[in-house]
């Protein structure tokens, strides 16, 4: 077996950094390895996962001990999201990591101290699942044309309108949905909302079947004259796109983590592969241009995980890195997908098959480049910028 790759410790890691790395990765080779697959042919990750995970502390590590969190910081979910991407099962580690750096985030940064004491200790002992809804079947990339409404009423919004593509969609508690609180213009009527499962109005328009990400919950949601109440406003009014701009930085980071774990993984699967697997009288491992490009995407992985985590440590230093954000963002989609090529690709025909993980993760892999922004989209980010 290839030793674990990556495992360079950065300056800026500390002992609890470290721990938090062996915690994880003991938890999933006990807790996820045996029983991924049953996940993916269910289409979900069990609740008591996200309960159990909770109770180890992994769920609020950025978040304040008041909170119900560990008091850690941007490192810390880099480094969850790495190890959950080396699970190899993309739909479990986005399940968790859409609770932690995608969903919750909006509560944490924009709720009042009510709305803290309220959600918040239930969202970090896993007994609450999160999930956000921006996504809208006609508005994606473009959030700012999004056309669902929240019109005032007695009591607080009506909310009518519907969203695409939401993950923990079918089995959230909570849910963060942002919707146009005026009648005219475009990012400044925008405003968020917590919406909890069973309010009268809101309901699951279907699951979404999907190429990759199986045992990930994905679906689109529906709001017919939903009343929201008053006290469930995150935030003020109409500043909803800031606070949406700057939580779309820690969801960024935590996926582009996610995907170099993944890289790096498949990289070690694949070298196991290749140094056992024999063709033309020697081991694939014996042909030049396969080690040679398996040394390359190494290196590429290596260098994405350099910026990763100097980005994360910038972030902790309260630096403004929407750029590097978008950049390491626009390069970990790419990088994990062109590593997968090569994975798939001399696994042979047994990387086609359903019993090799990178079968699994070459699919999981896809929408890296596409969800949480598009790689286009990343890459005008870094264009206005430079
Ligand atoms: C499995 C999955 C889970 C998701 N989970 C969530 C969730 O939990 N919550 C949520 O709100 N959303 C979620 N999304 C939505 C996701 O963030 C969007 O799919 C993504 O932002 C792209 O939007 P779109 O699909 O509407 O593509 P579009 O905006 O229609 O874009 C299509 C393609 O056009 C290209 N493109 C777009 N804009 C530009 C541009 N300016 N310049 C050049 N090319 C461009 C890109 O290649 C892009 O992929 C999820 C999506 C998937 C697939």
């Amino acid at each position: 077996m290839t030793e674990p790759l990556g495992t360079h410790r950065f300056p800026y890691f500390s002992e609890e950094h470290e721990m938090l790395r062996s915690t994880i990765r003991r938890y999933i080779a006990d807790k996820v390895l045996p029983h991924g697959d049953q996940w993916e042919e269910q289409g979900f990750v069990p609740r008591e996962v996200l309960r159990e995970m909770g109770s180890l502390g992994l769920l609020g590590m950025r978040y304040a001990p008041e909170h119900g969190g560990a008091g850690l910081d941007t490192l810390a979910n880099a480094v969850l999201a790495e190890e959950l991407g080396r699970s190899t099962y993309g739909g479990f580690a986005v399940t968790v990591l859409v609770h932690t750096d995608m969903a919750s985030p909006h509560l944490y940064h924009a709720g009042s101290r009510a709305q803290l004491d309220r959600w918040m200790p239930d969202i970090c002992a896993g007994r609450k699942i999160t999930a956000v809804a921006m996504t809208e079947p006609d508005a994606g990339s473009d959030l700012a044309s999004m056309r669902t409404t929240a019109k005032r009423a007695s009591g607080g919004y009506v909310l009518n309108g519907a969203k695409m593509f939401i993950t923990n969609g079918v089995h959230g508690d909570l849910y963060f949905v942002a919707a146009k609180a005026g009648e005219t213009g475009r990012n400044h009527t925008l405003s968020m909302f917590a919406v909890e499962k069973g309010t009268p109005g809101f309901r699951v328009a279907r699951p979404l079947k999907k190429t990759g990400w199986l045992s990930s919950d994905t679906a689109e949601l529906v709001f017919e004259d939903c009343l929201v109440p008053e006290e469930n406003l995150l935030g003020e009014e109409g500043r909803g796109f800031y606070a949406l701009v700057k939580n779309l930085q820690n969801e960024r980071i935590v996926l582009a983590a996610q995907s170099l774990g993944e890289a790096m993984k498949a990289i070690e699967l694949t070298l196991d592969w290749v140094k056992q697997r024999r063709a033309f009288g020697a081991s694939l491992w014996d042909k030049q241009t396969i080690r040679q490009r398996l040394s390359m995407r190494l290196g590429q992985v290596e260098a994405a995980r350099a910026l990763l985590f100097n980005t994360a440590w910038r972030d902790t230093q309260q630096e403004n890195v929407v750029k590097e954000v978008s950049m390491l963002k626009a390069l970990a989609g790419t990088l994990v997908n062109e590593v997968m090529y090569d994975c798939v690709q001399f696994h042979g025909g047994m990387g086609y098959m359903r019993e090799t993980p990178v079968e699994r993760m070459s699919r999981d892999a896809r929408v890296q480049s596409i969800g949480g922004g598009a790689t286009e989209v990343m890459l005008d980010e870094v264009a206005k910028r430079i």
